[in-house]
């Protein structure tokens, strides 16, 4: 059975950096759950980061590649530099989702790890912009295809699809 990595923030649980969660109630998530396939992970926790924590942003809302490649930082809403507890907990869930053989991810959209369609712009003012988060590019750029919150019904057409692929494999 194909599993799905999951932000645990999505599963209810209190990971954010205010300390709280972003319970989503969607029925394909609910469904997944109950098959088994769902893997919660919180890559700044998974990072070394603690609950709470301050707000952190890419500067320049320049994007997770931009993190990954050593061009831009993650920073602490009083100046601090918490990129390599970004990439940390982004090299984690590429480790988790690898030893569960996982190929697709459902994170939480606007988020500088979790983003997969938009980020804030780096000025704590509530801008965002298109980008990912590091996370989601670390995934991407090792082939697993990440889904925000909002986008479940394409993901559980992308799910059927890679089942129905792997089910011709084995016939
Ligand atoms: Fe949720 Fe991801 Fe932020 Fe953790 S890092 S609280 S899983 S959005």
């Amino acid at each position: 059975m194909e599993k799905i990595l999951v932000s645990a923030c999505l599963m209810g649980r209190r990971v954010r950096y205010d300390g709280g969660a972003k319970t989503s109630s969607d029925a394909w998530l609910a469904r997944w759950r109950e098959e088994g396939r769902l893997v919660p992970f919180c890559p700044e926790v998974s990072g070394g980061l603690p609950v709470p924590r301050l707000a952190a942003e890419i500067e320049g809302g320049a994007g997770g590649a931009a993190v990954l490649s050593g061009a831009a930082r993650v920073l602490a809403t009083d100046g601090s530099d918490v990129t390599a507890e970004f990439v940390a907990g982004a090299q984690g869930a590429l480790a988790v989702a690898r030893a569960h053989g996982i190929r697709m991810a459902v994170l939480k959209e606007g988020s500088p790890s979790c983003g997969a369609l938009s980020i804030y712009d780096g000025s704590f003012e509530g801008r965002r912009v298109a980008g990912q988060g590091v996370t989601t590019s670390l995934l991407e750029l090792n082939g697993i295809r990440v889904f925000d919150e909002a986008r479940l019904p394409e993901a559980a057409e992308h799910l059927r699809t890679v089942e129905a692929h792997s089910r011709t494999l084995e016939t």
